[in-house]
């Protein structure tokens, strides 16, 4: 099987003050050619950075990241400049990352001229128009600054600049979290259209389940810097196997009233990434927790044909979810 991406035990530990914070803690996963892979988990559980890494805007601390085969954790500075040709990363909040100076026509076409895509500025011009159409822009903005714009259509701004030069792979980092939810929806169908057409691969990372559902194939769930548990966006939501999963799909609100969801509430302490004991990170809020989950590190397997779990006791928790 061929994957776009493959990452293999990859880690970011920050030194801070009291010790090393362990952001991404062994993470593996692949990506497949034309995949959305969904990443979910609560704030601070190391989405972004893992996001980051991935693109190698912050470096490893080890681990590996190979991009069609090739092994990118070894690639110089230039190498990877070349490289992001290839991958872009979108953020959140669309009007800082635009320069405010600039022109909905001069965003877009810095990437084209930083990477020289065209030779003369009447080549660009027709690219920028292209572009524009295509995330949904009136030509009559071409000349507009970002502050004239909602967020939804700066967004719309920021996808065009990503799509300029023409990535195969871009990491979505909460791109819609800070829009309006009817916005929310024209710009999740936007990049959905836009990946069937141009055949792109997403990581799209959000804390919110809904979004996630919308847009993913396949589901990642994090848990303070490791990824606890994949596998198809059908398998997470209907058969969760680790119980910090099935915690998060329960504050999901049901618009259907038959269904009577209740709502689990973790208690208990939020284990540390900084420094972390040995055992599991969850064991603490876990209602399933025993011995063996406070003394030894959960392996990450495949407990059914590309379903990952990282949990001693999933086959008890499953079989009472
Ligand atoms: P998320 O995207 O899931 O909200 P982040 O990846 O932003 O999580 O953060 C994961 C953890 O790494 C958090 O504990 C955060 O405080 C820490 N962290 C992120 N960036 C840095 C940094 N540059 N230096 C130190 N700690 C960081």
């Amino acid at each position: 099987m061929s994957y776009l991406l493959e990452v293999k035990n990859l880690k970011k530990y920050f030194t801070v003050p009291n010790g090393l914070l362990h952001a991404v803690d062994d993470v593996s996963f692949s990506i497949k050619k034309g995949e959305t892979l969904g990443i979910v988990g609560e704030s601070g559980c190391g989405k972004s950075t893992l996001g980051r890494v991935i693109l190698r805007l912050h470096e490893p601390t080890s681990g590996r990241i190979l991009y069609e085969g090739m092994d990118i954790t070894t690639f110089s500075k230039s190498e990877m400049i070349h490289m992001r040709r290839n991958m872009q990363i979108i953020f959140q909040d669309p009007y800082a990352s635009l320069n405010p100076r600039f022109t909905v026509a001069q965003i877009i076409e810095e990437p084209l001229k930083i990477h020289k895509l065209y030779k003369t500025s009447g080549e660009r011009k027709e690219r920028i128009e292209e572009l524009m159409e295509m995330v949904g822009l009136s030509k009559r903005v071409y000349n507009s600054y970002p502050h004239e714009f909602d967020g939804g259509r700066r967004q719309r701004i920021v996808i065009a600049r990503a799509l300029s030069i023409n990535p195969q792979f871009i990491v979505c980092d909460e791109p819609v979290s800070a829009l309006d939810v009817s916005v929310q929806a024209q710009i999740l169908n936007l990049m959905m259209e836009l990946q069937k057409k141009l055949g792109l691969t997403y990581i799209f990372i959000s804390h919110d389940l809904s979004v996630v559902k919308h847009i993913s194939d396949n589901v990642g769930v994090m848990y303070l810097g490791q990824l606890i548990e994949k596998a198809s966006k059908k398998k997470i939501f209907k058969k969760p196997l680790h119980p910090y999963t099935n915690a998060l799909l329960s504050s999901i609100p049901s618009i259907n009233v038959d269904v009577k969801k209740e709502r689990q509430i973790l208690r208990g302490e939020i284990a540390s990434p900084i420094n972390p004991k040995q055992g599991c990170r969850f064991a603490k809020r876990c209602e399933f927790a025993a011995d063996i989950c406070f003394n030894s590190n959960p392996k990450y397997v495949e407990a059914e044909e590309d379903h990952f779990v990282a949990c001693h006791r999933f086959e008890e928790a499953a079989n009472d979810i």
